[in-house]
């Protein structure tokens, strides 16, 4: 453990000195003139002055040295497609998409919103942006139509590319009808919007939109420069919830992006050359942004790129690709892991994983009984490792890629290189001792490739994220942790009202919004409730506005709402009708009394509690 350790605190002692060395995993067109400028604290400069492309360095570099390598290997258990894209044809793809988007007026600077399922257009769409310097983002396939409708509005995209649909465990989910709804509401409009047809939709299609294919096709002959950039200039704008019920626009910028995801592939997750990663996200998130599609190619490796479900048809699927395409790297969610160990474990067996160094889980907290099982099923180490969409890559991760070390049941291990953490006491501000609950923080400055702002909101980035202590600014992940004497970090949930479905992260305020979007609801809560296999599942409270209204089927119709606006993601598991809800004298709603209730725990003393009686009308709800 001793090198792993002596690695961090290289990072830690010297950052400039680091961060210099790990530039030299890119290609640059001009040099950095200065490795780090930290003059407008909270913010943080990397690389300025140097200019490098993001795609170029996913695709044409190694396009010249490797052409007929793989890069991109697309499968989609949905509809049976199964094709693989050399570097060569990828940057022949990427070119297209780029002419396609460079007819249609896009430059460097502005916005293109992808709405797009797994299917190969959506990664040629994110790499064609960031090829001539649009900014993308991509918002995932499984948000509906208000959801999709707020990042229209905060994006403001000059061009939208969609698809007809979307398929997932066999059933066609048509995103034509989405779009339509969200276009209808939104305040802004795009000035075109693209459509890849993949003929599985036609009710609802979009009036005056461009076919993907045939106006690429079109573009033959078109050439497509790459834009270079300064390393601060953005990449990408990704949405995240945060507690308001409007969503964060993390951005990230280019250079550092690019060396940091490098940096892990090599010493995080020991991805080599040459090698296939197989990261079983969806683009819509941050690991599908740094994992399925950048990171891998950044480091020369070809990524599988998975339309479907783990279990679908059956739960071979994975495994039968592993054996097939022989990745030496796996990252997917402890919650498929959970799903997966309620099937028989033959399906992993009968097919050769040889090629499987290790297997990552990230996303949500890793229970021991899913790390055993998945350890002892998959025969290879499993590692936890802790990250966020506004990190972009990991804080807390074993480094097998330096050192081997042992693994902790329940702990992903300690803080990456570059992050300077720290576990701060939540009502004392000073920092707890070992075993003592804390915040997890991260000492300013952040390293590479984490967020540099959100999207046209400096003042909203430096007051959700930092702040002051004794010592210093800090960076709140709004998670609480431990670390024992050992150096290793437990996580302990989050601080704030975001919950975490099945690995993916949900507002609450946003569903509690669409809910009160009912006209018969005046007011609702909605928290996160344990589940054995999603981590954790939404449970809304939902107050009538008339006391004495007829509440039949308001439940379905609650549920049928959010379906609409938000997606399937973020449906309650239950709606439970009540009079009123436990709040503070102040107003504010006890969302972990509730929570504690839900679980079938005691919500302890309440001692700013306005009513106590309601918490018995809860429980009496509930029972
Ligand atoms: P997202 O930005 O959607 O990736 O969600 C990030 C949040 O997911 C974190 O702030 C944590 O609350 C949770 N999370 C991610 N990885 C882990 C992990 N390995 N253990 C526990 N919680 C995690």
């Amino acid at each position: 453990m001793e090198k792993a350790k002596a690695f961090v605190k290289s990072s830690l002692d010297d950052p400039e000195g680091f961060w210099a060395e790990q530039a030299k995993l890119i290609d640059w067109q001009d040099p950095p003139k200065q490795i780090f400028d930290g003059s407008h604290p909270p913010f943080s400069r990397w690389y300025t002055g140097g200019t490098t492309n993001l795609s170029y360095n996913a695709v044409d570099r190694h396009a010249r040295k490797t052409p007929d390598a793989p890069a991109l290997i697309y499968v989609s258990s949905e509809t049976g497609a199964d094709t693989t894209y050399s570097f060569s044809q990828l940057q022949d793809e990427v070119e297209r998409t780029a002419a396609l988007l460079k007819s249609l007026d896009v430059g460097k600077g502005d916005t293109v919103l992808i709405y797009l399922p797994m299917i190969p257009e959506a990664a040629f769409a994110m790499l064609a942006c960031t090829r001539i310097g649009a900014i993308h983002s991509v918002v995932f396939g499984g948000f509906a139509s208000r959801a999709l409708a707020d990042r229209i509005e905060d994006l403001e995209p000059s061009v939208l590319i969609a698809a007809d649909a979307g398929m997932r465990g066999g059933k066609v989910i048509n995103y034509q009808t989405l779009l339509k709804g969200a276009l209808g509401v939104s305040r802004h409009t795009p000035d075109h919007v693209v459509m890849v047809d993949r003929g599985l939709a036609s009710d609802d299609s979009i009036d005056g939109a461009i076919d993907f294919h045939s106006a690429r096709d079109a573009l033959e002959d078109a050439a497509a420069d790459v834009e270079w950039m300064e390393s601060n200039e953005p990449s990408y704008v990704l949405y995240t919830s945060g507690t308001t019920g409007k969503p964060k626009g993390v951005q990230r910028d280019t250079g550092g992006y690019a060396v940091a995801l490098a940096a892990s592939i090599r010493y995080i997750y020991d991805g080599r050359p040459g090698e296939t990663f197989f990261a079983t996200s969806d683009i819509g998130w941050v690991v599908g942004h740094s994992y399925i599609v950048y990171g891998p190619l950044l480091a020369g490796m070809a990524s599988i790129f998975y339309e479907g479900t783990p279990v679908h048809p059956d739960p071979g699927i994975w495994w039968s690709l592993v054996e097939k395409y022989k990745p030496s790297v796996m990252f997917s969610a402890p919650t498929a892991m959970r799903l997966l160990a309620t099937k028989d474990h033959d399906f992993i067996d009968r097919n050769d994983i040889s090629s499987l160094r290790r297997m990552w889980l990230a996303g949500e907290p890793l229970d021991e009984p899913t790390a055993r099982w998945s350890t002892q099923a998959l025969g290879r180490p499993v590692y936890d490792h802790f990250w966020q969409t506004e990190t972009g890559w990991p804080i807390i991760s074993a480094l097998p890629g330096v050192e081997d070390h042992e693994l902790k049941w329940g702990s992903p291990s300690f803080p990456v290189y570059g992050y300077d953490v720290a576990l701060i006491h939540e009502e004392t501000g000073r920092l707890v001792g070992a075993n003592e609950k804390g915040l997890l923080t991260v000492k300013w400055p952040l390293p590479p490739g984490t967020m540099t702002t959100l999207w046209r909101d400096d003042d909203r980035f430096k007051s959700t994220y930092f702040a002051e202590f004794d010592d210093g600014l800090y960076y709140q992940t709004f998670d609480f942790a431990v670390q024992d004497e050992d150096g290793y970090i437990t996580l302990l949930g989050r601080s704030d009202d975001v919950i975490n479905v099945a690995g993916h992260r949900l507002g609450t305020r946003e569903i509690e919004s669409a809910i009160c979007g009912h006209d018969a609801i005046a007011e609702a809560a909605v928290v996160g409730v344990e589940d054995k296999v999603k981590g954790q599942t939404p449970v809304a409270f939902a107050v009538p506005a008339d006391a004495n209204a007829a509440t039949h089927g308001l439940e379905a119709q609650i549920k049928t709402l959010v379906d609409k606006q938000l997606g399937a993601i973020a449906r309650p598991s239950r709606i439970v009708l009540v009079p009123s809800l436990p709040k503070t004298r102040s107003g504010k709603i006890l969302r972990r009394a509730l929570q504690a209730l839900c679980e079938g725990r005691d919500p302890g003393d309440l001692p700013t509690i306005e009513d106590a009686s309601v918490i018995d009308q809860i429980r009496g709800a509930l029972a």
